[in-house]
């Protein structure tokens, strides 16, 4: 069987498309989906992302808010500004770009978000429901790898992965820990592991499912990884050449592997796309 490619591009249009017809629904009953976004400082990398996903807004119609600040900003005054998105009836969903200046606790000021608006899914009480199975904001990049992993199942076929053992690297707040409750509550077997887990790869090659959520280029090698695995990989990491790639070892893994997302073109897109389905979630009041 050829290897799939789990092209993320491809499938963040077509999602994209449908929360462009959903966007366009909302408007028409007179509540356009909005959403803000606050960024400080000048870190480079925080203001690519953070134009990009003000464009994919732009691109769906969802009403978007730019809020730049210095690097000086005071803590409370940030959170003089979440308390007042909290408050705007036009803000559906509220976006504080990481990482914040080291003089902000960042997780006090997440925490500020309302509940209702929290689309990037980071809030104590939105990671609870994950937890306890109940309706929240699920985070945008393990959602959006969730949807991957759903695109190959066959039409008309319910998305269970039950038998199955996934491996999930890395177990961050906004990755590998929710990344692994969700394939818990699709009855995949997890199994979490981190820079204390010995003998790595001997868990990888039992996996069905690996997740690579780490950061560091060439975590995981084809003898990692066994055949017909589908493999997804979260990181993003520059090479040698300075070019963008993830965390495993594309050219070679996917010789292995049965399925298997490219860096770039794979989770990156479908990030930002569940980013805009959690904005006009908020807005239609779903979550
Ligand atoms: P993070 O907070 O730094 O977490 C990395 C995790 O990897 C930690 O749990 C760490 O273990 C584990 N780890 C480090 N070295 C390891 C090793 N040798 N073996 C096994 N586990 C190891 O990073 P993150 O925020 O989750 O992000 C992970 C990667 O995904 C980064 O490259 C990031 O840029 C990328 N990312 C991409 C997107 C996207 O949209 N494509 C979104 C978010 C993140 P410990 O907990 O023990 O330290």
């Amino acid at each position: 069987m050829p290897t799939t490619i789990i092209d993320g591009v491809a499938l963040s249009k077509q999602l994209r498309q449908e929360i462009s017809n959903q966007v366009a629904h909302c408007v028409q009953e007179g509540k356009q989906p909005g959403l803000a976004v606050i960024l400080v400082g000048e870190d480079p990398a925080s203001q690519v992302y953070v134009r990009n996903k003000i464009k994919a807004c732009q691109d769906v119609g969802i009403h978007s808010i730019l809020e730049r600040y210095e690097s000086d900003l005071t803590q409370a005054e940030l959170l003089e500004r979440i308390a007042a998105l909290n408050e705007d009836p036009r803000v559906h969903g509220i976006l504080v770009q990481l990482p914040l200046p080291p003089h902000m606790d960042s997780q006090l000021v997440l925490e500020a978000i309302s509940a209702a608006k929290d689309v990037d899914g980071f809030h104590v009480q939105s990671a609870g429901a994950l937890m306890t199975g109940l309706p929240g904001f699920l985070p945008c990049t393990p959602f959006g790898c969730m949807k991957m992993l759903e695109s190959l199942v066959p039409s008309g076929q319910p998305f269970d992965l039950r038998g199955q053992h996934a491996v999930v690297i890395g177990r961050s707040n906004i990755v590998g820990k929710p990344m692994a409750m969700m394939l818990l509550q699709r009855n995949a077997t997890v199994t979490i592991c981190h820079s204390g887990t010995a003998n790595l790869s001997e868990l990888t090659k039992q996996a069905d499912i690996v997740v690579a959520a780490v950061g560091k280029r060439n975590t995981v090698t084809a003898e990692m990884v066994k055949p017909g695995a589908i493999v997804i990989d979260v990181g993003m990491n520059r090479d040698d050449e300075g070019k963008l790639c993830g965390d495993v070892d594309f050219a070679n893994v996917q010789n292995v592997a049965g399925a298997i997302t490219p860096v770039p073109g794979g989770v990156g897109p479908m990030t930002i796309t569940m980013l805009l389905a959690n904005t006009v979630a908020a807005a239609r009041g779903l979550v």
